[in-house]
């Protein structure tokens, strides 16, 4: 085999057949599979999955118990890939398959290359908010971060076994692929590509969901937020003692302090705000830890069509 391509699918019944006509007569000189991976999809997905693997050798499929996110769906499909090279595409046609076609050929001519990634540098078909939040996010956590993060880099990509064997190899319980791939390096080539409009459906990634993921990502992968609590407690320790200071020898001399008083109260609240801050992030970070040591699987297998035999989770 010389491609698997993942397709993970979180309610996309519609883009599905889509794809499959797409990819088709996009590959013609490539062999292929596709890997759909249902992430807990509780619309007609799986229904319409299972038709079309009757009919269609090339289709693989893997159905979740419930929904366990994106990265884990594409994290499943890696594990049963058997392809030379390994390709991520969404379902829901933004990702034009043609582009796979680019990023193979380069791929095989350039064998020092481990790895081919698609760039939105546009964010074309993006929300205002959400091209703030991305170039928000990438300047923040390569800000904070000891690995560096491709600016706008999409799960669009294409890898070499090499590549999917080091992510697999990665035993965390809180799987962020970006920052994974990120970490575990490799020579990358980048690609700009047009995103264009989701065919059917609504994104699943809305402001929130956008949200919650990259401060899991910065919580995963850089532990500068405590250090920088820690630096703000430590300066609000001295100006808290200074001010006491000032206000002992204040009273000493004046013999009253009402005015202070008010100051004293804002210092007060302040003070009990940043704690509460912190206590929250490390919070965050002793759940990740608890989460870690659950042992607790990045998601469950329901089923599985057409892989030759059960792969190991
Ligand atoms: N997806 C998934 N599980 C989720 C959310 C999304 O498998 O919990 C899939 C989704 O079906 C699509 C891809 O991930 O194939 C990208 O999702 P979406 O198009 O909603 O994200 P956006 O393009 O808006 O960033
Ligand atoms: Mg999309």
């Amino acid at each position: 085999m010389e491609l698997s391509i993942i397709v993970p699918m979180y309610n996309e019944e519609q883009n599905v057949k889509n794809l499959l006509d797409t990819v088709k007569s996009t590959l013609k000189n490539i062999k292929y599979e596709l890997i759909f991976v249902n992430d807990g999809s509780f619309d007609n997905t799986d229904e319409v999955v299972r038709k079309l693997c009757s009919k269609n050798k090339t289709i693989k499929y893997i159905n979740f118990s419930k929904n366990y996110g994106k990265d884990a769906a594409v994290i499943a499909g890696m594990k049963y890939a058997s392809g030379k090279y390994t390709a991520v595409i969404d379902a829901d046609m933004q990702q034009h398959p043609k582009y796979l076609v680019q990023m193979y050929d380069f791929l095989n001519k350039n064998s020092d290359y481990d790895q081919a990634i698609m760039i939105n540098k546009k964010r074309s078909n993006a929300s205002i908010i959400k091209k703030i939040g991305g170039r928000l996010f990438y300047r923040l956590i390569n800000g904070i971060s000891d690995i560096h993060f491709e600016d706008d880099a999409s799960d669009f990509r294409m890898f070499r076994n090499n590549v999917k064997e080091a992510i697999l190899s990665i035993s965390t319980n809180n799987k962020f692929l970006k920052g994974m791939f990120s970490w575990c390096g490799f020579k990358t080539k980048c690609f700009e590509y047009q995103v264009l409009p989701r065919t059917y459906g609504k994104s699943k990634f809305n402001i929130k969901n956008s949200f919650k993921y990259a401060f899991r990502g910065i919580i995963n992968y850089s532990k500068r937020p405590l250090v920088i609590l820690l630096n703000i407690g430590l300066f609000m320790s001295i100006i808290c003692f200074l001010a006491l200071i000032y206000l002992i020898v204040k009273s000493i001399i004046i013999g009253a302090i009402y005015k202070e008083f008010l100051f004293i109260i804002d210092v007060v609240l302040l003070v009990g705000n940043v704690n509460l801050l912190g206590i929250g992030l490390l919070g965050v970070y002793l759940a990740n830890v608890q989460s870690e040591v659950s042992g607790h699987p990045n998601y469950i297998i329901k089923d599985t069509i057409g892989f030759k035999k059960d792969k190991e989770d």
